[in-house]
């Protein structure tokens, strides 16, 4: 192989980045285009010593990673913006391909609060950040996810509102917003109806209940009473907003938590973080 091949490639890419660079801003004289969004924080990071990276879930434009400049400076331009959940108003520039956004403004607008009086409900808050970025693609829009999210965090605020129904909620409607919700009624197998006795087996591997012929034979299943079914069905219909959170009460916790902990852990081949913090959800 000649030496002098991928050195041409190499220097072929140095000046192909540096015309990138160059001719937006200085040659012809475009600026960027800024957008403006209302965005939760997900996760912040340091990136330099003076810098941060953030990731964030807009109203319009779906996750984003933005670098905030400064953001680590004692007097930053995003003063307080940058906590986990807060809500802000984001001023950002976006670049196209891999490269990070670039955050300018961030705006607080609603800081969550629920932390103070209830840890239990501070750990559903970082749920709701843990859940979103695991669950969601840089870029992908989804405006309902956005708005699921400022519900749950405002509900969790909230001490009427029982915090079981607040995540259970929260976790199936997001299973359904990107289109993996299990299936509670129809064999997760063979689509025939599975519901026909007062229990019925659920698998996580299947993605739902399973039929009398599937389910022989099938490995970690879990057992659940039809009641604990109803409810997750009942928590995943499209209409979220009409849920009654404050009048909650079943007897199937213990169930509903295995059901859904043990999906989300197959669906993303990992453990949550926060799924050990939630345990008591489940009492
Ligand atoms: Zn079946």
């Amino acid at each position: 192989m000649g030496a002098g091949e991928p050195e041409n490639c190499l220097a072929r890419r140095r000046r192909s980045t540096s015309a990138r660079l160059v001719l937006p801003s200085l040659t012809l004289g475009v600026s960027v285009p800024a957008e403006q969004t209302d965005a939760i924080i997900l996760r912040v990071y340091p990136w330099s010593e003076t810098s941060c990276i953030a990731n964030i879930y807009t109203r319009d434009f779906g996750k984003l990673s933005v670098l905030a400049k400064g953001a680590r400076r004692p007097k930053s331009p995003f003063e307080a913006a940058l906590d986990l959940l807060s809500i802000c108003r984001v001023v950002f520039i976006s670049k196209s391909s891999d490269a990070l956004d670039i955050l300018t403004e961030a705006k607080l607008q609603k800081r969550f609060r629920a932390g103070s009086r209830d840890l239990l409900r501070l750990y559903a808050g970082y749920y709701v950040a843990e859940l979103i970025d695991r669950l969601t693609d840089k870029g992908d829009r989804q405006p309902e996810i956005f708005q699921l999210a400022v519900a749950t965090l405002q509900t969790l605020e909230h001490a009427q509102f029982d915090v079981r129904a607040i995540v259970l909620r929260f976790e199936l409607q997001m299973l359904r917003l990107v289109g993996q919700l299990p299936s509670w009624k129809r064999c997760a197998q063979c689509g025939q109806d599975a519901c026909q006795t007062d229990w019925v087996v659920f698998s996580a591997l299947a993605g739902g209940v399973l039929c009398d012929d599937c389910r022989a034979g099938a490995r970690q299943t879990l057992r659940i009473a039809s009641a604990a079914r109803d409810t997750l069905e009942h928590f995943s219909r499209v209409d979220w907003q009409e849920e009654n959170l404050e009048e909650y009460s079943s007897n199937h916790r213990p169930a509903l938590r295995a059901v859904v902990t043990r999906y989300l852990t197959v669906m993303l081949d990992r453990k949550l973080q926060l799924h050990a913090y939630l345990e008591e959800l489940g009492r």
